[in-house]
């Protein structure tokens, strides 16, 4: 039999073949579409006042009899509508209307009617500006609802046309609807069952049903999302084992005497949470967030040696070549009396390096490999891995994390990210893992000093870089990206580099570091300027995130307003490595609203996390990680910025629900199985629950 619910919307009374296309447009095919086509807000028009009580910039209705109506053509082809209704006591308020005069047909003369809007002082009268206008000797019972839905609409289709539309969805379907959201949690939350749920979404008696019924829907599409998580985390914990790696106090003792400074608060208490973590035969599952600069790399480098400490092998994963170089430098430097045996796996191998180093992984022969996402590449198996970090997570998406092959048992997961995710983000693409922050920045760092600058003040910028670059610092200047394309962004940087080394900084020792460089060749580049062999750097974004010299003091970035937030603070991240505060200079041309906002956001704070939310409530969160996270983030009606609370509960209630049945077997979590597999199945592998 077939399902009401994905019937086409064609067949609706109203909805011919060109309507069918408006709706298209809107996403909406069958019946359960439009049905879900939930409001984005209400119109409350219960406020209902009388014409000496209306108040200025406030949604109002006020009631009259049509006393005047009048069209009129302007010079500029622009048409005005003006109708005036007035009371029993000759009080008047004018309805304005531009280009929309089909609102004179509807009404006649002495018509009663009720105007709603947010009427103004002009002159000596009230004036609404297309005010919304419903006649009240009519007895259709819709035109006299007091809450009005507001539809996401398109051109050509207007929510008046809408509503009766829905309301036919409504009485053929919507008693299909399954309800996701098993009873006791429905009773728990307040919530009515699904196909109450949308009739009150829809056509609600007053503010508070149509609000709460949306909420409902947003709520059940969390409570799926957060359940798969729930499930994950539960697959992961209680189904697959660790080696456990336990620290001794001699391991941390000799592990902390690698580190040429004292960690700080905030660093020892991530490390506390992971030595817990590694401690168990459950596999840890960790999300380290730190700032720019607050060092992380010390807190992986910790986890790592205990792991090998533990005669287990251990993996440190970057998400670029030069990344993992670094990284490769920096605990080399660490280890540079030790006896790990360590390598460095990256794309730039030969094969028969590369033969060999797998050959050795393989037989355990390496106790630390650090390297790129070829680490994860068909063929790489360990014979005893114990522990992977993983750099920058967010550059890699949430599945990479399960792709490790191993021998044995599962390996502890530590995933970093300096980009710090506002907790909604967390939890709705992260909430499977645990978490620890690092906010605060080693001792004696100085916030760096961000200016934002108009062309004309270039040179005095110039002639502050020279006066710094003298005095034996080093700088960077990051060229604009020029276009979805890198080759472009290369010439760009080519020029740019070739015309600083001839002009502004003639005299100074001057180098090129961008994406298409060979790698070698990128390696050289990084290490004359860690060498201070060159004063200034000029780059594309790769430098990015996590390259570390301390004694790069100044920036310019070129065309500032063309980054967004996040890599404008991991940009400027690169000059604030040492004890001296860092200068960063916005160079930005003429620009939109949101990029002035960014720009000034970027100005004002150097806290990461304030920024984030900034960041992805401009943005958007489906651009905030760069690409979409597979569809966790892409959510039908959930904000994961403005309905954290409703994320939190629907967390709750999943954690609770997966704890008491985790098979979702019983006949009252039907539903909401089949939808988590549907939605979620493939791409958070919930293979036992399938
Ligand atoms: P990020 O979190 O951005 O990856 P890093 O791990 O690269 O930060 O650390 C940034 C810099 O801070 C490095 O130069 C590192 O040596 C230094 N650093 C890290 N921890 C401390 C500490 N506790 N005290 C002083 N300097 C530190
Ligand atoms: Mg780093």
């Amino acid at each position: 039999m077939s399902n009401p619910l994905d019937d086409s919307v064609q067949y609706l009374k109203g909805v011919g073949p060109s309507r069918a296309d408006l709706f298209e447009r809107l996403g909406i095919r069958t019946l359960r579409d439009l049905m879900l086509h939930l409001p984005r807000s209400f119109d409350d028009l219960s406020d209902l006042r009388t014409m000496d009580r209306l108040e200025a910039g406030v949604l109002q209705t006020v009631r009259g009899e049509v006393v005047e109506m009048q069209g009129k053509e302007l010079a500029s082809g622009r048409s005005i509508l003006s109708i005036v209704i007035a009371d029993e006591k000759g009080r008047c308020v004018e309805g304005c209307w531009f280009n929309q005069t089909y609102v004179a047909q509807q009404l006649r003369y002495g018509q009663r009617v009720a105007f709603s809007g947010k009427p103004k002082w002009f002159r000596d009268h009230w004036q609404i500006n297309h005010p919304r206008v419903r006649p009240l000797d009519s007895d259709a019972s819709e035109t006299e609802a007091a809450v009005v839905p507001i539809y996401a609409l398109t051109e050509g289709l207007r929510g008046d046309q809408l509503r009766p539309i829905i309301r036919q969805a409504l009485t053929r379907a919507a008693d299909q609807l399954p309800d996701l959201v098993p009873e006791g949690l429905r009773a728990k939350r307040g919530f009515s069952p699904a196909p109450k749920s949308l009739w009150e979404a829809h056509f609600p008696e007053a503010l508070a049903e149509g609000l709460t019924a949306r909420r409902r829907f947003i709520y059940e599409e969390f409570l799926v999302l957060q359940v798969a998580l729930a499930l994950r985390r539960r697959e992961v914990r209680d189904r697959r084992r660790a080696s456990p790696l336990v620290t001794t106090e001699a391991i941390d003792t000799h592990v902390r005497r690698l580190f040429p400074f004292t960690l700080t608060a905030d660093q020892d208490r991530a490390i506390a949470a992971i030595r817990r973590d590694l401690a168990s035969d459950r596999p840890m599952q960790r999300l380290l967030q730190a700032d720019v600069g607050a060092g992380k790399t010390a807190v992986a480098v910790y986890a790592l040696l205990v792991a090998v400490a533990n005669k287990h092998q251990a993996a440190l994963m970057a998400p670029t070549e030069v990344l993992a170089r670094q990284h490769w430098q920096t605990i080399e430097t660490y280890l540079a009396q030790s006896r790990v045996r360590r390598a460095l796996l990256t794309g730039s191998l030969s094969p028969r390096e590369r033969r060999q180093l797998l050959d050795e992984l393989k037989a355990g022969t390496i106790d630390l490999v650090i390297g790129t996402q070829a680490l994860v590449q068909e063929g790489v198996e360990f014979a005893r891995l114990g522990l992977v970090v993983i750099d920058e997570q967010h550059k890699f998406g949430v599945n990479q994390r399960a792709r490790v092959r191993k021998l044995g048992a599962d390996p502890h997961y530590l995933v970093m990210t300096a980009t710090p995710i506002p907790r909604t983000i967390a939890l709705a693409v992260f909430g499977d893992l645990d978490t620890s922050v690092i906010r605060q920045l080693p001792p004696g760092r100085q916030p760096v000093k961000t200016r934002w600058h108009s062309e004309s003040q270039r040179e005095r910028i110039y002639e502050r870089m020279r006066e710094l670059l003298k005095e034996g610092r080093q700088g960077f200047v990051v060229c604009p990206l020029v276009a979805e394309s890198e080759a472009l962004d290369v010439t760009a940087a080519e020029q740019h580099f070739a015309e600083l080394k001839e002009g502004a900084f003639e005299g100074f020792r001057v180098g090129l570091l961008h994406g298409r460089m060979a790698d070698d060749a990128k390696d050289r580049t990084m290490q004359e300027f860690r060498d201070k062999k060159l004063d200034l750097l000029v780059t594309t974004l790769v430098i990015e995130v996590g390259v570390d010299v301390p004694n790069a003091t100044v920036m310019l970035i070129e065309h500032a307003e063309r980054f967004g937030l996040s890599q404008l603070h991991q940009l400027r991240g690169r000059i604030s490595r040492g004890p001296v505060a860092g200068e960063c200079y916005l160079v930005a041309g003429a620009i939109t609203d949101e990029a002035q906002q960014r720009l000034r956001a970027i100005a004002r704070t150097t806290d990461g996390f304030v920024l984030a939310e900034e960041d992805a409530r401009l943005r958007g969160l489906g651009d905030f990680f760069g690409t979409r996270q597979h569809g966790v983030a892409d959510l039908q009606f959930g904000d994961l910025l403005q309905d954290l609370e409703i994320l939190e509960y629907a967390r709750e209630d999943a954690i609770e629900l997966v704890a008491a049945d985790a098979g979702l077997r019983e006949p009252g979590h039907q539903g909401l199985r089949q939808a988590v597999l549907e939605r979620y199945g493939a791409t958070l592998e919930l293979a036992e629950v399938g």
